[in-house]
């Protein structure tokens, strides 16, 4: 078995290969050839998160699981609140093949997956991004969106306004102008990246403008809530997986209120595919409820292991 350390995925996985691999994997769920496994997730209590998010992919050769959750009193500590690691086992005799460091890699395949959905869904001219979020996550959603549209500037609100500048500096470091802006000035977005771990709405189907793309990131886990569910009622709604975008999701709430039905949601897959058209129209807004699965980090872990192989890297340990 490869251990391939924390401290090595940035040297293995670059955010091309993430986006590249996510899609992949996007396709073989819509192929049916890929499937998730149920989430689990418990409150280990303070505020504590612990789960697991597993999955089979046959035609990529992938088994395996992601073990992780959030820390809250982790950043006093120095570390970043959410903490995983990738497990890969050998699909045809169970065998573990490799243990990989979880959280760059978490935050890459996130950023990979809303941006695969602006790529496919935002107008082609869409000029302005608008960001809800300024966490952790933040900077590697607006370098990724950077990467599949040529924004000419970024618009951002967060709750704590003392951590827009952090993702102000990423904008600089993208030569991107940077303006911190209250919700409805959102209405100048074509591209809205909601990444916030919110348990209400902020922002509202009054603050977004016809023919917008929205990516919903933060919300993975039921009462997390990051839009007004009329707004994702209104929208032509996407995800990364049914079953957890109606559970887990955003869309959680427009269902539960009964102003969304389940059988309106398509697989982004679909879209990748051509099973699905994608937008239909420069009016629409189309929304991506991004839930994050299990068959995203295996994906990427597989290119870290691959990689970590080609260049002699790694711990090889006996099993
Ligand atoms: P973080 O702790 O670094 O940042 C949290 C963000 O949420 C900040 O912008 C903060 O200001 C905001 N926030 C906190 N409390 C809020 C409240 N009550 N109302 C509105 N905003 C509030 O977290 P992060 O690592 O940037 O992750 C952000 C979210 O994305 C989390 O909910 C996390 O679970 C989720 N996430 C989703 C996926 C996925 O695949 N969909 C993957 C990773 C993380």
């Amino acid at each position: 078995m490869l251990i391939v350390p924390e401290a090595l995925i940035a040297s293995l996985v670059t955010p091309e290969d993430a986006f590249r691999a996510v899609e992949a994997c996007f396709a073989a769920m819509a192929r049916g050839e890929a499937y998730n496994f149920p989430v689990v997730r418990e409150a280990l209590g303070e505020g504590r998160q612990y789960g697991f998010k597993s999955g089979l992919d046959r035609a990529g050769g992938q088994l395996g699981v992601k073990a992780g959750g959030y820390f809250p009193g982790n950043a006093a500590k120095g570390l970043i609140n959410h903490q995983s690691s990738v497990f890969l086992f050998d699909p045809d005799t169970g065998r573990p093949e490799a243990m990989v460091g979880g959280n760059l890699l978490t935050a890459l395949r996130t950023a990979a997956a809303s941006a695969i959905a602006i790529d496919r869904l935002a107008r082609p001219e869409a000029h302005v991004l608008g960001i809800v979020g300024a966490g952790h996550q933040a900077g590697f959603q607006l370098r990724a969106a950077a990467r599949v549209r040529r924004f000419e500037r970024v618009i951002a609100w967060n709750l704590h306004p003392d951590m827009l500048p952090r993702l102000g500096a990423v904008a600089a470091e993208l030569g991107l102008p940077f303006e911190a802006v209250d919700l409805p000035r959102l209405r100048e977005a074509d591209v809205i990246v909601t990444i916030t771990s919110s348990p209400a709405a902020s922002l509202l189907a009054e603050h977004v403008s016809p023919g917008t793309h929205l990516s919903c990131m933060g919300t993975d886990t039921v009462g997390k809530q990051e839009v007004e569910p009329a707004l994702v009622a209104g929208a032509s709604v996407f995800t990364d997986e049914v079953a957890q975008s109606v559970t887990i999701g955003e869309a959680q709430h427009a269902v539960g209120q009964g102003l969304l039905d389940a059988s309106a949601i398509v697989p982004l897959g679909e879209v990748l595919t051509s099973a699905h058209p994608g937008r239909r129209s420069a009016e629409e807004i189309t929304l991506f409820d991004g839930t994050g699965v299990g068959l995203q980090d295996l994906a990427v872990a597989a290119v870290a292991v691959q990689r970590a192989r080609e260049r002699g890297l790694g711990i090889e340990v006996g099993v």
